[in-house]
């Protein structure tokens, strides 16, 4: 195919992709559903920016969804990648390299005593509830609206409208009888949670600490304390989803952050440094349940692949606290401009950070849970998003995601960020 002045290389290819795979993705979120308009095709990413295939530079506050916390292509993952590389990419056998990050995990995160390496965030989460389930006999989990845990079939369901609601599945596909075993609560309702957990013998109640999958939404004040305690009440296990905001929102993750310890915790994300790495792990007693060591079947051909372990420890050696701490400084910086922005421009934006996680709804706050998210303003949103993206600044293409911040991004990049954001919040208004 020919790319003509009317055809950029990008539509070309989107045009064949559409052809090969559903919608043209390999993942829903990348068609800019959420957006609307056309996807770029990247061609390659260094430091703060990605190119795409027609030459175009963005500042990228996507960064594969979060995982690459040191920016694209930084040279200490790729000479770790090379020379690990060389020495065979794959055994299914284990190496050195696992119990290496494997140690460097749980010296972070001291209630993880044992782990298991899987190669999503799917499995990681899916895995957890399994053993959660196996560990305390019972079957109901509890997951609250606007949390995403993968894809598995637990997970794909929405709150029905009460809160005892049963469990409906949100795709077909799904079984019913599986969905029902899954009850909702909205985020930052300790009340809901307990009259669920008070009436349901529940195996775990799972979790994003900070929610990242709806937009970027903080949990109360006592919200995460209130459900350890509910959890130790009624013999639930406390299940933390920290794919995203592991190693994210604080040096140790979210357990470091709020100091709430869970059971057991789900990884992936940063600890893969980009390339497919997750986890779950907890208290010893509790993961001496996985197989071989217990009975709960849970296996992985490509699990603890020495080039993912490469990438990850890599990541995670660059990423000290003092670095962490910089990141964490330029996020803020990010977020307070953007409050400025909304202010000077007279529009009600609620943006916040923890870490270098962070987020924005054109919504005056406060935004506690996914309903109320839901009611910020998503069309101006999507102006916002492509008046961003055609200035040089590319956001989650979908005003439900969170943004990501690397070391890559210096305070020049922030400060060239925050005025495009200006100019892009001016034109979206008009
Ligand atoms: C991304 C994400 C997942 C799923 O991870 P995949 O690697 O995409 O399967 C699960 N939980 C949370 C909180 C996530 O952000």
């Amino acid at each position: 195919m020919t790319a003509t002045w009317t055809t950029t290389r990008s539509q070309a290819l989107m045009a064949r992709a559409r052809d090969l795979f559903p919608g043209g993705v390999n993942s829903p979120v990348r068609a800019f559903g959420g957006v609307g308009g056309e996807p770029f095709v990247v061609a390659r990413g260094e430091g703060p920016y990605i190119w795409d295939v027609d030459g175009n530079r963005y500042i990228d506050y996507v960064l594969s969804w979060g995982p690459l916390v040191l920016g694209h292509a930084p040279p200490v993952v790729l000479d770790a990648l090379d020379e690990v590389m060389r020495r065979g990419t794959s055994f299914g056998i284990p190496t050195g390299l696992e119990v290496a990050l494997a140690e460097h995990i749980v010296e972070r995160m001291p209630h993880v005593e044992m782990l298991r390496f899987v190669s999503s965030g799917t499995e990681a989460a899916m895995s957890a509830a399994r053993v959660a389930r196996a560990v305390t006999g019972r079957d109901a989990i509890l997951k609250f609206e606007g949390c995403y845990h993968g894809h598995a079939d637990a997970f794909l369901v929405k709150a029905g409208s009460g809160v005892a609601t049963l469990g409906l599945p949100n795709s077909p596909g799904v079984p019913a009888a599986l969905a029902a075993l899954t009850y909702t609560a909205p985020f930052n309702d300790l009340d809901a949670v307990r009259t669920i957990a008070r009436t349901t013998p529940l195996a775990c109640i799972m979790v994003e600490p900070i929610i990242g999958n709806a937009g970027f939404i903080p949990p109360v004040a006592g919200f995460l304390e209130g459900l350890r305690a509910i959890c130790d009440e009624t013999g639930a296990l406390l299940v933390f989803d920290e794919v995203m905001t592991g190693f994210r929102v604080a040096y140790g993750g979210a357990t470091e952050r709020f100091g709430v310890t869970p059971d057991l915790v789900a990884l992936g994300k940063v600890i893969g440094g980009g390339l497919p790495v997750a986890a779950y792990g907890g208290r010893r007693e509790i993961m001496s349940h996985v197989a071989p060591q217990g009975a709960v079947y849970q296996a992985g051909t490509l699990s603890g692949n020495p080039l993912a372990m490469a990438g990850g420890l890599a990541t995670l050696t660059a990423l000290t606290p003092a670095l962490h701490a910089i990141v964490e400084r330029r996020t803020g910086e990010l977020v307070a401009g953007l409050r400025a922005i909304g202010a000077r421009a007279g529009v009600p934006i609620t943006a916040d950070h923890a870490g270098s996680m962070w987020g924005l709804f054109f919504h005056p706050g406060p935004v506690r849970s996914y309903e109320e998210a839901k009611q910020g303003d998503t069309a101006l949103f999507r102006r916002f998003f492509h008046a961003a993206r055609e200035r040089g600044v590319y956001l989650a293409p979908s005003a439900f995601e969170a943004g990501f911040m690397s070391a890559a991004h210096g305070d020049d990049v922030v400060t060239e960020t925050l005025g495009i954001l200006e100019e892009a919040l001016t034109v979206a208004r008009a």
